[in-house]
């Protein structure tokens, strides 16, 4: 069965008062949530803080977990936050200035890590194959990937959604593989969703999320079973419930609102609440 996973993109907002606040904000707001794994990326500059203030937290979470373990035999943790980071460089050392590799990401924590997200992909010209590079270098590392595909409302228009789909993913599989999606996340973000408030209907995003599915079962019906497929794209509390209480919609990847340590709860929580 698929573990829902939500997932917090804070992008370029951040600030060391900000990134403490938000963490010790989701850690309290999150308190006796079960059931769905919740992540934050913040900008790589804040790792180490937020890798301190999460061991904290999650060691709390931790010690709550044992002693209700210890009064009922098979009670379930509270979700610990997961650290992950929104992009990764193709090397683990050397002469490529400005580039963070697998190997500092793991070394302050973080284990899910965005690429191909529609912002990489636009301002910095990533292709899919580099994407997929990508992709197939932080599972050498032993790290998650969450591949973000989706359209532009162009392409969405001339109802190519599911043809853009299928071929960043295959950049992947005809690469790697269609094992190598095992253990990854994909997140389905139609760019024309993203910040703008204008999100896919929930029918709409189960419909392609489907697709995508079918699309891997081609290669295998196992893997395409098992994979996590978030959805992304101006997901608030208000509509994240619709989503997942689609089938093939496992979680969300969250902009805007993961800004906010109630509302970002919110949506982990609905999402706990729909798939457990
Ligand atoms: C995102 O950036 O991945 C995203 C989905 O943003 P928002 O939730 O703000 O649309």
């Amino acid at each position: 069965m698929r573990h829902p996973v939500v997932m917090g993109n804070w992008k370029l907002n951040g600030s060391k008062e900000m990134v403490s606040g938000l963490i010790k904000g989701l850690d309290a707001a999150l308190n006796g949530v079960e059931g769905v794994d919740v992540a934050i990326a913040p900008p790589v500059m804040y790792l180490d803080l937020a890798e301190q203030l999460l061991s904290k937290a999650n060691s709390k979470a931790n010690s709550k977990a044992n002693s209700k373990a210890n009064s009922k035999a098979n009670s379930k943790a509270n979700s610990k936050i997961i650290l992950g980071s929104q992009n990764v460089d193709l090397h683990n050392n050397g002469a490529f200035t400005g580039d963070i590799s697998p190997a500092m990401l793991k070394e302050f924590g973080a284990s899910h890590i965005i690429i191909g997200h529609s912002e990489r992909r636009e301002y910095h010209n990533e292709s899919d194959e580099f994407v997929a590079k990508k992709f197939a270098f932080l599972k050498e590392n032993g790290l998650t990937p969450v591949l973000c595909i989706g359209e532009s409302e162009a392409q969405n228009e001339a109802g190519e959604t599911v043809a853009v789909c299928a071929r960043q993913i295959d950049a992947v599989i005809n690469t790697q593989g269609v094992e190598a999606l095992n253990g990854a996340i994909i997140a389905y973000e139609p760019i024309w969703a993203i910040g703008t408030g204008k999100a896919a209907t929930a029918d709409d995003a189960q419909r392609i999320h489907a697709a995508i599915r079918a699309h891997i079962a081609e290669k295998s019906e196992e893997v395409a079973k098992n994979v996590v497929i978030q959805y992304g794209g101006s997901v608030k509390p208000e509509n994240a419930a619709a989503y997942f209480a689609q089938p093939d919609i496992d979680g969300a990847l969250v902009g805007g609102a993961a800004l906010d340590a109630e509302s970002f709860a919110a949506i982990a929580k609905a999402a706990a609440e729909a798939k457990n």
